[in-house]
This record gives structure tokens, sequence and C-alpha cells, in this order.
């Protein structure tokens, strides 16, 4: 955070700015001479000797946190906050979270040595981690409860909800996200209200108003499609229901890969004629999804491509934007391993992005609601108001929307919701054992 006065750098000489475009993995020290306790991050661009350091100093100072301009090769930077140096003679702009998007160059302007803060110990998780089971109103991805293990660290309160099905690699990222969280906290934000969209599950047409009327206002809904066991006419239905609630919102559809090429295709060439906003995964591999866009695109079907699991799944979250295979992208903090792991992502694959939820309490909804804060475009409502989706939830505040949107703020969770939501010892003893596995994995 910024402190005025405090003394960050001093005696400083010379100030080096590299374009983004021309970023190489490392850049040394002046001198050639890259100090011991600096440990050479690919993507830093450290910067010593700076005399004009004292300039940006200022005009962060002046602004506080957000937007300015910094007249550096014309470029336009954010500066999220100044922090003292581990030594007394660095500053430092560090480039894995700066990104040029609208013409804007965003940076996150730090002095410290590291960006990311070594992974708690496996003592510290388990003395703030509680494991709670939360009914949900109706039924979604098939489970009725959705389990949770949530953190409490220094920062505030983390969530690591990887599915029970997802192994403990995959599960890793979640927990980096979750630390980040607890341990380090949120970038600066851009903005503090974040527009949400409704959810519609597989649920037949007739329980659409029921299931929209929960939401209050609703400018943008995403209704899910293709669900095993239901049909195109289902689907269509369901579609109809919404727009005949809505005649005005924006509507996504979300297949969640259950279709192949030629379904999908078929399925959206029809869905279309209620007016979509995109189309979210309609099948699950990137050649597929890049195969769909052409074909739709072809025939003029005026339906945008979303690329979600392969996003987060993919142990490659960029090829989907080096394929074409998306028109947008999907960005869920948990599985992308934190905010700022998102920002650097959506940032490299240079297309706009939704931010959504992965069914979190408020608690990992603050979380997304971090990312689209500091997100520099912010094009699509995005998918966190599923807090809606639960019969209760871990906090007295919890984070719903409010005529569309939700209010950038803190989600604490109460000790005596903890108490009646905790989960059974047996799913208790089940989620500590898989914090001990997978902070293993992360700690190593
Ligand atoms: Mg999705």
């Amino acid at each position: 955070m910024l402190v005025a006065g405090n003394p960050i750098v001093d005696g400083l000489q010379g100030l080096r700015v590299q374009s983004v475009d021309a970023l190489p993995a490392f850049v040394p020290d002046d001198d050639g001479a890259n100090l011991p306790q600096h440990p050479q991050v690919p993507g830093h661009v450290w910067l010593r000797h700076a005399k004009q350091v004292n300039e940006l100093i200022d005009r962060a100072l002046a602004a506080g946190q957000g937007v300015q301009d910094f007249p550096t090769a014309g470029l336009r930077h954010r500066v999220e906050g100044i922090r003292r140096c581990c030594c007394p003679c660095h500053a430092a702009i560090v480039y894995p979270y700066g990104y040029v998007l609208e013409g804007f160059v965003c940076h996150h302007l730090y002095s410290g040595s590291m960006p990311t803060p070594p992974v708690p110990a496996l003592n510290e998780l388990l003395a703030g981690a509680h494991v709670v089971s939360l009914p949900m109103r109706v039924k979604f991805r098939g489970i009725r409860e959705r389990e949770s293990l949530l953190l409490q660290g220094p920062a505030g309160w983390g969530e690591f909800c990887p599915f029970p099905e997802y192994g403990d690699a995959e599960a890793s990222r979640w927990l980096a996200s979750a630390v980040e969280a607890a341990w380090q906290g949120f970038p600066a934000p851009l903005r503090s209200v974040i527009p949400v969209n409704a959810t519609v599950p597989a649920v037949a047409a007739e329980r659409v108003p029921e299931v929209l009327a929960r939401f209050g206002r609703v400018d943008a809904v995403k209704v899910k499609v293709a669900e095993h066991g239901q049909t195109l006419d289902d689907d269509a239905a369901r579609l109809a229901a919404v727009r005949l609630v809505l005649p005005e919102a924006a509507i996504r559809v979300d297949a969640n890969g259950g279709w192949d090429v030629p379904a999908a295709v078929e399925a959206l060439t029809r869905l279309a004629d209620v007016g979509l906003e995109y189309a979210e995964q309609p099948v699950p591999t990137i050649d597929g999804l890049a195969e769909v866009r052409r074909v739709l695109g072809a025939a003029g079907t005026p339906v945008l491509i979303a690329a979600d699991e392969s996003v987060r799944k993919e142990s490659d979250p960029l090829r989907v934007a080096r394929a074409g295979a998306a028109d947008l992208i999907v960005v869920k903090v948990a599985p992308l391993g934190g905010v700022r792991r998102a920002l650097d992502i959506v940032a490299q694959a240079g297309l706009p992005a939704v931010v959504s939820s992965a069914l979190d309490t408020s608690v990992g909804i603050r979380a997304g609601l971090a990312l689209a804060a500091a997100l520099p475009g912010l094009p699509y409502a995005c998918g966190l108001g599923t807090v809606s989706l639960f019969d209760s939830d871990i906090t007295t505040d919890p984070l719903v929307a409010d005529d569309g949107a939700i209010r950038l703020r803190d989600a604490t969770a109460d000790a005596g919701l903890l108490e009646q939501y905790a989960a059974s010892p047996e799913r208790r003893d089940w989620w500590l054992a898989r914090l001990r596995r997978v902070h293993a994995l992360l700690a190593a």
C-alpha cells in the first residue's frame, strides 16, 4: 500500500523502462550483477539506479491507487502500489501481470523481491481451516450439498473447494488461490461495482420464472444447456421461457462441452433465434471449439464462442487464444491459481474475459470480484451471482447481487454459520487429508 513519506528509494540514478512488446525473460541490472537475494523470476524486470522512480512515486502518491499517466514511451501505467524494498536501494516494476489492452499498459509496481509470498506452513493452514457443507437450492453439477474448506489467514479468508473428483495436481491451483486471498490479499481495484448475470440451471422450462425471481433485476442471464439426458427441445423451451420473462436481457448459454461439433452447430443455429450473447464451451475440445466457431461464422450465425473448461482445465490456458478457438474466455480465479495469475492469463490471451465462479461461498466470490475489479476492461456481466443458488452462506453479509450487480466488499466467515454448517467428521477428515496432500504438492 502507498504510504506518504515512506522512504522507498533513495540515491538512485537512472531508470530503464522496457516496452512490454520487447520484454525479455529477465533483464540484468545495469551493472550486470544480479543481486543474489533477488531471485531471477522470468518476466520480471528489475529497475535499479532509478532517479525517475521518485517521479513515479510522487505521481502514485498524488493519485492514490488506480490508473494514471506515466510518460514513459508514451505508455499509460497502472500502479497497484509501491512497497518498501527489501533492501534500501531498489525499486522494480514487475511485469508478469503487465499487459497491453485497449491501448493501455498495466503494470504492477513493486519494490519487493518476490511477487508471490511463499506457501504458508501446513500447520498455519490447518490452524485456520474450517470444512463446511452447504445445502443448494437446486441441483448443480449433480450435487445438492456443496462442500468447501475455508482458510483464515492474516490477509482474510480464502476458499479451497475443488470438486471432489479433481486430482491433487489440479486442486493445487485452487489452494494457491485460497492462499493468495488469505495470506497475500488482492490487487488494487479499478471499479467497485461488478455487474453479474443470473444463472438458470438445466431445469424444466416451467421452473424458469421461479429461478429467475430469486435474482431480482437481471440484465444478463446464463442458461445451462446440453444437460445429459435432456434434448435440444428441452434447451429451446428453457431459453424461450427465459426470453419470455426477460425480453431485453443478454442471454448466454453454457453447454459445458456437452455437444459434439455437429450437435453444437445444429443447436446453436436453432438457439440463436432467441438472441444469444455468446455460447460457452459448446464442445469439449479446443479443436472442436475452433471448428464450431468457423462453421457458425461461415454460415453467418451470430453466436460468439466462449471457452471455459478449455481455459481452466488445460495445462496451457493460452492454447485457446493461439488456436483462434474462441471470441472470449471465461476465467475463474480458483482453477487458474489466483487473481494475479488470472490477470496474467487474460492479458496474454488478448481476448475479452468473463469472470465467473466455481460455485463458491461468498469467500470464493470475493476473489472473483477482486479479479473483475482489477481487469482493465469488463465488457460482460460476470458469473459471480452464484451465492443465490445456495440455501445459506457462511457470512452474515453474503456477496449477492443487488440490482444486477455486486458491490465490492470483503467476505468474512461467521463463527456461528461455520459451526452450523460444519461438515461431518468423516468429510472433514477427507478434506483435511486432501489439504495435506495438496499443500505438499504446492510447497514442493
Ligand atoms: Mg462454463
